[in-house]
C-alpha cells in the first residue's frame, strides 16, 4: 500500500458482509467515502450484540473519529437520508459535522420510484429484481442530463422548477404506458424544500475535502456498494445495478483520481450468494441451497428476500479479482461451512462441453455454465470463537490456501461470525494496515 488510501469492493453479487469488514477497517481510517449506489445497500453491522442497518451512510460513521462521506456517484433519496440521520442520532451515534453530502450527487425523487414501481410490473418487461427504491430511474435521468443534484435541491426556485417540469413529463409518461395516476408536484416540493433546509448542513464539495484528506496524509476507505457482478460494466447485464459498483467506480464516484488509490480490497463470502434475477452458476436448488440459506441467514437486510445460495466460484473470483486489481481479499462467513464433511468448489467453466476460462459476456452464455467442481475437505468443527489464522482447523486453512491460490489476490483477512471481533487478520495485511496510522 503506497497512498494511504484502499477501496474496499463486494467480490461478488453483493452482501459479502462489506458492512461487517468496512467497519472493521475504518479503525485505521480517519475517512471513509461511499461512491457509487443509493438506499439500497443494506449493510448490516453489529456492535457489541447491537444491530445496525446503514443503507446510505458509510460504516465509518460508527466510529467517532471517523468522517463519513457520501460521493458524487451516489443517487441520494433526502428523505431516506435524513430517517437514517435521525435514526443514527437516536442511538446515540454523532453525525453532525462527521457526515458529508456530496454537492454533486444526484437527487432520487418520488416520480422516479413511480417509474420504477410501474415498469418492474408492466407487461412484457424483463424483471430484473430491483428494490424499487427509484434508484435506476435517477440514474438514467443523470446519464440523459436530466436529473437534480444535490447543489440545485438546495437552491429553492431551481427545485421549483425541476420538480414541476419533470413531474409533467414523467406523469404523462407513466400514465400513458403504465395507467399510473399523477404525482402532484405542489406537494413534492412542499415536502423536498423542507428536506433540502435539512440536508444543507451535510452538503460540501466532498472532492475538494476528499483530495484535501489525502494530501494531509489522512487515510481513506472508499467503500464499494453491492458487488462487482452487479457493476453496470462489468456484471451479469442486464441483471445489474445502475452504477459503477467495481473498484473503478471509486474514481469517478468520489473525484479523486487513481494514482490516488493505494490499495483494492475484495471482500468474498466462502461461498455465494445473489439476490433477485439473474444468471448464477454455481447456484444450489436443491435442500443442500437451503441449508447453506439457513446457516448463513441469506435473508435481505433491506428487503428480507431468501438469497440464492451457491458453491464458492473460483473462475468468478479471478473475473472479480481482474477486473478490480484486487490486491487482498477478505473472505467472510467461513463459519457458515463449518459443520459440512465434504465442500465443493467451482474451479473452472464448461460451456457446451467445451472448457472456458473466461466470464462469458452474455446472458445465454453465462446461463449455459456447466460448474466444473471440485470438493475439498470439511473441517467440521466450530470456528466462530477462533481469533488466529494459525488456530483455524488445517481443512480450513488449506481450503483458505486454495481460494487464494486458484484466485490471485492474497487473502488479508478472514471473518467467521457477525461481530467486530470475529475477525483475523494475516500478518502482512496487519502490517500494511498499521502502515495506515502513521
Ligand atoms: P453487505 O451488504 O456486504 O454488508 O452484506 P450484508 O450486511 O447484507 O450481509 C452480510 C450478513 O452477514 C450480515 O447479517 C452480517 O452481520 C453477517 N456476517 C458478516 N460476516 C459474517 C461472518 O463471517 N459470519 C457470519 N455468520 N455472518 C457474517
Amino acid at each position: 500500500m503506497q497512498a494511504k488510501t484502499a477501496v474496499v469492493v463486494g467480490a461478488q453479487w453483493g452482501d459479502e458482509g462489506k458492512g461487517k469488514i468496512v467497519d472493521v477497517l475504518s479503525e485505521n481510517f480517519s475517512v471513509v467515502a461511499r461512491y457509487a449506489g443509493g438506499h439500497n445497500a443494506g449493510h448490516t453491522v453489529i456492535i457489541g450484540g447491537q444491530k445496525f442497518i446503514l443503507q446510505l451512510i458509510p460504516c465509518g460513521i460508527l466510529r467517532p473519529d471517523c468522517q463519513a462521506v457520501i460521493g458524487n456517484g451516489i443517487v441520494l433519496d433526502p428523505i431516506a437520508f435524513l430517517r437514517e440521520v435521525g435514526k443514527l442520532r437516536d442511538l446515540g451515534v454523532n453525525v453532525d459535522k462527521q457526515v458529508f453530502v456530496s454537492n454533486r450527487a444526484q437527487v432520487i425523487l418520488p416520480y422516479h420510484r413511480m417509474i420504477e414501481l410501474a415498469a418492474e410490473s408492466a407487461p412484457g418487461r424483463q424483471k430484473i429484481g430491483t428494490t424499487s427504491r427509484g434508484i435506476g430511474p435517477a440514474y438514467e435521468d443523470k446519464m440523459a442530463r436530466n436529473g437534480l443534484r444535490v447543489v440545485d435541491m438546495l437552491n429553492s426556485n431551481l427545485l421549483k422548477t425541476h420538480i414541476q417540469n419533470a413531474c409533467h413529463e414523467k406523469n404523462a409518461i407513466a400514465h400513458a404506458l403504465f395507467g399510473t395516476e399523477p404525482l402532484n408536484p405542489a406537494q413534492i416540493y412542499e415536502e423536498y424544500v423542507k428536506a433540502a433546509e435539512q440536508l444543507a448542513p451535510f452538503v460540501t464539495d466532498t472532492a475538494y475535502l476528499l483530495n484535501q484528506a489525502i494530501r494531509d496524509g489522512k487515510s481513506v476507505m472508499f467503500e464499494g456498494a453491492q458487488g462487482t457482478m452487479l457493476d453496470i460494466d462489468h456484471g451479469t447485464y442486464p441483471f445489474v445495478t445502475s452504477s459503477s459498483a467495481t473498484a473503478g467506480g471509486a474514481i469517478t464516484g468520489t473525484g479523486v483520481g487513481p494514482t490516488a488509490i493505494g490499495t483494492v480490497i475484495g471482500v468474498t463470502k466462502a461461498y455465494v450468494t445473489r439476490v433477485g434475477e439473474g444468471p448464477f452458476p454455481t447456484e444450489l436448488h436443491g435442500p443442500e441451497g437451503e441449508d447453506l440459506r439457513a446457516r448463513g441467514h441469506e435473508f435481505g437486510a433491506v428487503t428480507g428476500r431468501p438469497r440464492r445460495c451457491g458453491w464458492l466460484d473460483l473462475p468468478l473470483l479471478r473475473y472479480s479479482n481482474m477486473v478490480n486489481g484486487t490486491e487482498w481479499l477478505v473472505v467472510t462467513k467461513m463459519d457458515v461451512l463449518d459443520s459440512l464433511a465434504e465442500i465443493p468448489v467451482c474451479v473452472g467453466y464448461e460451456i457446451d462441453g467445451k472448457r472456458v476460462d473466461t466470464m462469458p459476456a452474455d446472458v445465454r452464455g453465462l446461463e449455459s455454465i456447466k460448474p466444473i467442481l471440485t470438493t475439498l475437505k470439511g473441517w467440521q468443527e466450530p470456528t466462530e470463537q477462533i481469533r488466529e489464522y494459525d488456530k483455524l482447523p488445517k481443512a480450513a486453512q488449506e481450503y483458505l490456501r486454495f481460494l487464494e491460490k486458484e484466485s490471485g489476490a492474497r487473502i488479508g483477512m478472514v471473518s467467521t461470525g457477525p461481530d467486530r471481533d470475529q475477525t483475523m487478520a494475516l500478518p502482512d495485511f496487519a502490517q500494511a494496515l498499521k502502515s495506515l496510522e502513521a
